[in-house]
């Protein structure tokens, strides 16, 4: 069956959540708001109300599916990349570095690097679909799209200050071998998954027919402070259908 009662390889299980997300991809979007009746929109926002990224941030969004992560990433940045100019133009006189487009200025004057947002997914189905989404949108810049493995990636150490992984921990074979592989790397790691299955049959199917065995949110958080992160903390949301653990690693 599609909810867990019948033991699965290993091998078969990735090949099934593989097959569900190529299935689905094209229709993802759409039923992701069906199913939730648009409040995975709300999680989404929540998660970058909580991460706060700051202009230069590098984000690697793992599991990144159709890129609603990586948008409103991007998105967020941009924003305060435009506060911030309106509030030093109105606290001094343009200086010769705000001439430089590509580069960003924090408010004291210090250069960051350009952010962005690296979108990678088992699934290049999934990927495809949010690929198409950002060029019609004409929000590709800044975007890059990977087909990889959650539990291999093929990154360097330290290019990242945030990593997150969004609705995407219940679909992966080794949780823990996700969790030591984002420890190895200096990174943020943030994850808005989900907990309460008797309410999680009803609102989305999809990660329902592809997860088994997935840790309590207690758990979890053990798992990520295993890995080398601390102050890590989980907050649950909309009455514990979802959580989201976030921790440090410096
Ligand atoms: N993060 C996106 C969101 O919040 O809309 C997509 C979440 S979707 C429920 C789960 C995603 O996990 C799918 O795109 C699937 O292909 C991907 N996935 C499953 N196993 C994976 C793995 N081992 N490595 C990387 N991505 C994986």
């Amino acid at each position: 069956t599609h909810f867990g009662f019948e033991t699965v390889s290993e091998t078969e299980k990735s090949k099934r959540v593989y097959q569900v997300f190529e299935n689905v991809a094209e229709k993802y979007d759409v039923m992701n708001d069906a199913m939730s009746l648009g409040i995975h929109r709300l999680w989404k926002d929540m998660l970058l109300r909580a991460m706060h990224p700051q202009p230069g941030a590098q984000l690697l969004d793992v599991a990144g599916g159709t890129g609603d992560i990586a948008f409103r990433f991007l998105d967020f940045i941009r924003v305060k990349q435009e506060q911030n100019k309106r509030k030093s133009s109105r606290s001094m006189q343009s200086p010769p570095w705000q001439e430089i487009s590509n580069s960003y200025f924090s408010e004291d004057g210090d250069m960051f690097q350009e952010s962005r947002a690296v979108v990678c997914d088992i699934n290049k189905e999934m990927l495809k679909v949010g690929k198409q989404k950002a060029d019609s949108s004409r929000i590709s810049a800044g975007l890059s799209w990977v087909v990889c493995d959650a539990e291999e990636l093929p990154f360097d150490d330290n290019q990242f200050d945030i990593y997150t992984i969004a609705f995407g921990i219940r679909n992966v074979t080794h949780i823990d071998q996700v969790t030591e592989i984002t420890g190895i790397h200096n990174y943020v790691f943030i994850v808005l998954g989900e907990k309460n299955i008797t309410f999680l049959l009803f609102i989305f199917l999809i990660v329902i027919s592809t997860s088994r065995g997935s840790p309590g949110p207690e758990e979890f958080k053990y798992m990520i402070e295993d890995a080398g992160f601390s102050s890590v903390k989980y907050h649950n949301w909309t009455g514990g259908v979802v959580a989201l653990h976030s921790g440090f690693k410096l």
